[in-house]
């Protein structure tokens, strides 16, 4: 899908043609140019001045797939009662962007024809306060439309509302139920799918298996020459990698006939498989595919959601799982990875990920799976869990700082991430557990928390941000008011 985003600017008959022909004519001006700048077109659509105008263009957005938001302006004043029929019917992200179309207020030009053509520091608030009083979910960004930062605000803004554009089209695909007894994997998929969008269903590891078997040498060749350009070949074992390139070539079949971007499966039931898929796993990720360990289908969708989000609609985004700590006073770091399954977008860029086999205990592997390992690259970062609280659901957002792993660790077998959590280590787990955080995550180096943030107001979901600056009293306060507040809600 090609998205785009809608400029709607706000006006009124009051101040004659001569103004909104300006106004139209500058608001194309500014829409042209700062698609050359966004990741995303913004299409000039109407400088609105009356109530049937809004509506008319609303109702549009709303059933045009392509249209991933709407931004609206108001260069001059524009009454708001015209506005509230239009947004009460609005379902697509919005975001307010409070600018102007002259940096500089012109000594000696100004004068009232001026002030009333350039008035957005008065419309705006009219503006403003409408979308306040409907309580509704919004972005307000303000600041002069050609500086950089402010694009790059409203470049974060659009990417988040394609994340929602993509998440209410998004079906993940589960093999297998989730592991037994898990319970942070679960939750409510009629709530989710009401929510989010998200259609979650179940296919028959059988059929999988079915898919398998008819998968040709020659395709396997093929996805075999991939892998020896994109990845090191250190294994001997070549019929097992092959194997992972028939349960790749397989799942994806699955996948792109019932358009499903995300998918799931467990150790717990590989019946008829020789190996849990880890490679086959791995490289999907890598093209964009969202994937969950032991059944959970919720990071699974998060992950698809995320890398939707990232530049070129890939990011570094990847399921992720906190598995080991390393306490030593002043070196207190997390060990992120997972049995098999870590997305080779994470890898630090000088050396290829190497395609291993070896034994895996848990599970029923009848073969030595292959699989891709790594070291995880370093930098700013975030970790993400979505969590059904009952109810409700929960993102939760933690700042990490993602370094090279202090050590080797030659007998670890898989792909491997170290990190520090905000505010450290030992704070950080304890506003994490409190919070309820899953110890799957997507870990991403590329989404922002402003875009979890972003898209958690848009889907109408909470957000619980964990940072430097958190602590536990603080965070165990703001739990319990939003407990309240969300069953008021
Ligand atoms: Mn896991």
């Amino acid at each position: 899908m090609k998205y785009e985003f809608w400029f709607v600017v706000g006006s009124q008959f009051l101040y004659g043609d001569e103004v909104l022909e300006t106004v139209e004519k500058r608001a194309k001006e500014m829409a042209n140019e700062l698609s050359g700048k966004l990741p995303y077109p913004l299409i000039y659509k109407v400088t609105a001045k009356t109530s049937k105008e809004i509506s008319d263009v609303v109702k549009a957005a709303n059933f045009d797939d392509s249209c991933a938001g709407i931004i609206t302006w108001c260069h001059t004043f524009s009454p708001s009662k015209m506005w509230i029929n239009g947004l009460k019917d609005l379902k697509k992200p919005y975001c307010h962007f409070a600018t102007q179309y002259n940096e500089k207020i012109p000594n000696d030009e100004i004068d009232m024809d001026f002030m009333n053509l350039n008035q957005a520091a008065h419309g705006d608030r009219e503006h403003g306060f409408i979308a306040a009083r409907l309580r509704m979910p919004r972005k307000v960004i303000a600041g002069y439309w050609k500086r950089q930062e402010v694009q790059t605000r409203i470049a974060s803004w659009m990417k988040s509302a394609v994340g929602v554009a993509f998440s209410k089209n998004l079906k993940v695909m589960r093999f297998g139920d989730n592991m037994r007894d898990v319970a942070v994997t679960e939750g409510d998929k009629v709530e989710v799918q009401t929510k989010l969008g998200w259609e979650v269903n179940t296919w028959a590891v059988g059929d999988l298996v079915k898919e398998m078997s008819v998968v040709t040498d020659k395709e396997i060749d093929a996805l075999m020459a991939e892998y020896g350009e994109k990845y090191e070949i250190a294994t001997d074992n070549i019929e097992a990698v092959r194997y992972q390139a028939r349960e790749e070539i397989a799942i994806k079949k699955m996948l792109d006939r019932e358009n499903c971007v995300a998918f799931t499966n467990t150790f717990q039931d590989l019946y008829g498989m020789e190996q849990l898929p880890g490679l086959a796993s791995q490289h999907l990720m890598s093209e964009g595919y969202g994937y969950g360990g032991e059944g959970d289908w919720k990071v699974s969708a998060m992950t698809a959601i995320m890398k939707a989000m990232g530049e070129n609609g890939n990011g570094a985004s990847a399921f992720m799982e906190d598995y080991t700590y390393h306490l030593e006073e002043g070196k207190e770091y997390s060990l992120g990875a997972h049995m098999l399954e870590v997305c080779p977008s994470l890898a630090s860029a000088d050396k290829k990920p190497r395609i291993e086999t070896h034994h895996l205990g848990i599970g029923m592997n009848e073969k030595d799976p292959a699989r891709l390992v790594f070291e995880g690259k370093e930098g700013n970062a975030i970790v993400v869990s979505l969590v059904d609280m009952g109810g409700r659901l929960r993102l939760i957002c933690q700042d990490i700082v993602c370094v090279k792993p202090i050590m080797e660790m030659p007998n670890l077998p898989v792909a491997r991430v170290m990190w520090r959590a905000m505010p450290n280590l030992t704070t950080g787990v304890e506003c994490w557990i409190t919070a309820g955080g899953a110890h799957h995550t997507v870990l991403s180096y590329d989404v922002t928390t402003e875009q979890m943030k972003d898209f958690a107001n848009m889907m109408d979901i909470e957000f619980v941000h964990i940072t430097k600056d958190t602590t536990v009293e603080a965070l165990e306060k703001e739990l319990f008011l939003n407990d309240l507040a969300w069953k008021l809600k």
